[in-house]
């Protein structure tokens, strides 16, 4: 399922200065077919928006546990 926060994410409109072939990476396995495994929307969904750091990245599963367990009841 696509994600419903394309428009707006640093990853997905190439704000975030990454090698070519991960953004592609990014949008084909995480933007565009599954976003339940991006650690950006795990944190937005989970956390709220205000915690997701700009240079997240959607592999970055364990820092988004983190900062998930950090910041929620
Ligand atoms: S990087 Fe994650 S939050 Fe951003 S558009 Fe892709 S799936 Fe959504």
């Amino acid at each position: 399922m696509k994600c419903e926060n394309l428009q707006g994410c640093p990853i997905y409109t190439g704000k975030i200065k990454i090698d070519n072939k991960f953004v592609y990476k990014y949008k084909r396995e995480y933007c565009e077919k599954d976003k339940y495994k991006c650690a950006r929307y795990m944190v937005k969904t989970k956390a709220g928006k205000s915690f997701v750091p700009s240079d997240l990245l959607p592999d970055m599963i364990d820092r988004a546990k983190k900062i998930i367990a950090e910041n929620t009841l």
